[in-house]
């Protein structure tokens, strides 16, 4: 009986354009799910401002149990202005987002940069640098060093934050990197402030030690300041950049911009149990409402999902390839249009990812 139970997928559109671009990444789940066989349940729940304004709490217990009692976690996006002045804890960022990371004991940030060639002109760097499909992908620690270490403190002179990594949590992201470096170009570049960081030592070491496992992968080492460097100079050297908190938040940024939108990158949060999957960017309250927010992101989001969480790889590339094809047929909202281009609205894109996938031969 159990195995015909549904995996259950929960649902947090969230704030801004959180409910607009979710609205599209469930129309296409519902035709991959079909293709493909995925029986499943989905269960709303609330989290951010929208959480804050029903039940006075960004993070409710119901929407924690929700979360861990799924087998996936979709999230929209969190915040706006409305909510900029309550305390920390009833913030959507601090209060909602931040806690419902570590209640899932969420360890490691994967974020894909999809560049599409036909989107050259739109990105920031000169089509010299960028002369065909950039496919890299960063892996970023997401439950430890500066962010979490002890001892913490801001006073009226100083303010102090501690940035600590042990063995153990280097290994576990280490390995992450590494296996997702197997099903990739097998290159890991592992970028660290070792020629001044004690935490960095001690994380190149342990990069070092896990690569020896996978003798099948090459190992590079780079400083992060070069890495930022390198990563506009020239995109194509990376495959899996593996790194840590701090340097990955601004790292997978950087990366994309170079996409020349953050409504064209997915993520994946992995956690012991349940992984979680929201767009890179926030809830862009500038264009809230007015269905014309990219749902790529969003959609992308379903494809790593099907992927990571439910193992069909060849539902997950059908996906991507349909977003493919129709950038390629010139569909663009705003945000990724060039002047004077034509844009459709977030439905629309929606709409032309479904009916590309629909007529797919299977
Ligand atoms: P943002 O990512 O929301 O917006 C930055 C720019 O990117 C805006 O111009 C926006 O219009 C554009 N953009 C983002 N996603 C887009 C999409 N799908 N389609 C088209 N354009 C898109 O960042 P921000 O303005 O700094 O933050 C707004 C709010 O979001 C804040 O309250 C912030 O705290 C919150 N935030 C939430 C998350 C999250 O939920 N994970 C992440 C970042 C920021």
């Amino acid at each position: 009986m159990a195995k015909n139970k549904p995996s259950v997928i929960a649902v947090l559109s969230g704030d801004g354009i959180g409910p607009e671009v979710m609205q599209e990444a469930v129309k296409v789940l519902e035709i991959a799910g079909k293709r493909h066989n995925l029986k499943y349940e989905l269960k709303f729940g609330f989290i951010g401002g929208a959480a804050y304004d029903r039940f006075g709490d960004p993070l409710p217990e119901k929407t924690k149990k929700l979360c861990l009692e799924s087998d996936a976690v979709l999230l929209g996006s969190v915040g706006g202005s409305k909510w900029d002045n309550l305390p920390q804890e009833k913030r959507p960022e601090t209060g909602g987002l931040l806690p419902l990371r570590k209640v899932m004991k969420l360890f490691a940030n994967i974020r894909p940069l999809n560049f599409y060639e036909e989107l050259t002109e739109i990105s920031p760097l000169s089509s010299s640098v960028i002369n065909k499909k950039v496919d890299l992908v960063t892996v970023r620690e997401l439950a430890g060093g500066i962010y979490f270490s002890k001892p913490k403190y801001l006073s009226e002179d100083e303010g102090l934050d501690t940035m600590l990594y042990k063995k153990e949590e280097v290994r576990r992201i280490a390995t992450v990197a590494f296996q997702l470096a197997t099903r990739r170009k097998k290159l890991v570049t592992s970028v660290d402030k070792a020629n001044v960081l004690n935490s960095s030592m001690l994380w190149r070491k342990i990069v070092n030690e896990v690569a020896l496992e996978y003798p099948g992968i090459e190992i590079r080492h780079m400083y992060v300041d070069n890495a930022a460097m390198q990563l506009i100079l020239n995109p194509h050297q990376f495959d899996v950049i593996l790194t840590t908190n701090l340097f990955g938040d601004i790292l997978s940024d950087e990366s994309a911009a170079i996409s020349g939108s953050l409504g064209m990158m997915p993520s994946v949060s992995l956690g012991d149990n349940t992984h979680l999957y929201e767009p890179a960017g926030g809830s862009a309250p500038d264009i809230a409402g007015k269905g014309i927010a990219n749902p790529i992101a969003m959609i992308l989001c379903i494809s790593l999902m099907l992927d990571y969480t439910f193992g069909k790889t060849a539902a997950a590339k059908e996906i991507s390839y349909s977003i493919e094809q129709i950038i390629k047929q010139g569909l663009r909202t705003p945000d990724i249009a060039m002047k004077n281009q034509k844009t459709v609205t977030t439905e629309e894109m929606g709409n032309a990812v479904c009916e590309f996938l629909i007529q797919m031969p299977i």
